[in-house]
């Protein structure tokens, strides 16, 4: 066989097994490994490193797509020195992933504003990062979405949903009464991922007043439960960074600025 057909053969090779990344590189790949007299090993590799590649950026795209987080906050964007209720060293702890590992819940407890979003999208972040399947959703999606599925016939299915994810964050819990159904479904999904798979929930209710967003008390009790029994809790207080930022501007132009003060 000469060259032209051997080379014809390898494009059809790489089509068949859906090697789309080498294929298109494998030109560019073949002169360079004769300029620099590859070995055949050499070239090789760096053939197929190429599609290694492909594919984890890949992977990588379809895992933030499917974590849908809300912004792109890093742990590492958090100011830890303006919010110092916020254990840091705890946080870092956290985003060694080994929470992961057994199953353990992150539960931010505080009032608007202290960066409970911010933490819970950026623990996401480093779990997606090293290609874990996270999932975003506020409390109030997570009811909707079972809402529909209840009314479509498709109830297990979302539920199968909820315990896929290797991380579930469930932000806004509070901010909603969450009777009947969409109790239920929250109840649902926290007993289901139960030891198997962590959640990180944010709420401004303190654990104690759980029981008035839920019609029953026993559900929140069961609830917190199972949330708690292996967790890492961050109260989180303070003042909110976005009134604090305001504060900052208002004071400077209200005469405490350097053109102002008297
Ligand atoms: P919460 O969820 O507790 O209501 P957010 O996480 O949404 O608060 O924070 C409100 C805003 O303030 C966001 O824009 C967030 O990025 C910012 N923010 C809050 N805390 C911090 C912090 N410690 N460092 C940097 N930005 C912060
Ligand atoms: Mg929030």
């Amino acid at each position: 066989m000469n060259e032209a057909s051997v080379y014809q053969q390898l494009r059809g090779h790489l089509a068949t097994l859906r090697l789309a990344a080498a294929a298109e590189a494998l030109p560019a790949e073949l002169e360079s490994a004769r300029q620099e007299d590859l070995s055949h090993t050499a070239f090789l590799e760096k053939l197929l490193a190429v599609e290694v590649e492909a594919v984890l950026t890949r992977r990588q795209n379809s895992l933030a797509r499917f974590a849908c987080l809300p912004s792109p906050w890093r742990l590492d964007d958090f100011d830890f020195d303006a919010q110092p209720s916020v254990d840091r060293k705890l946080v870092q702890e956290l985003a060694t992933l080994r929470f992961l590992e057994d199953a353990t819940n992150v539960l931010l407890v505080g009032p608007p504003g202290v960066g409970k979003t911010m933490l819970a999208v950026g623990l996401g972040w480093a779990a997606v990062e090293a290609g874990y399947r996270v999932h975003y959703t506020t409390a109030a999606e997570l009811a909707a979405k079972c809402h529909r599925a209840a009314l479509e016939g498709r109830w297990s299915t979302a539920m199968r949903f909820y315990a896929g994810a290797r991380l579930l964050i469930v932000d806004e819990v509070g901010y909603l009464p969450l009777a009947g159904e969409a109790g239920a479904a929250l109840f649902q999904v926290v007993t289901q991922r139960y030891l198997k798979g962590s959640i990180c929930l944010t709420t401004n209710l303190g654990i104690s007043s759980w029981g008035r967003i839920f019609e029953d008390p026993m559900v929140a009790a069961a609830m917190l439960d199972r949330l708690l029994h292996r967790s890492v809790v961050f109260n989180i207080d303070g003042e909110s960074y976005r009134m604090r930022a305001h504060r900052a501007r208002a004071e400077k132009m209200l005469g405490k600025g350097p053109n102002h003060g008297r």
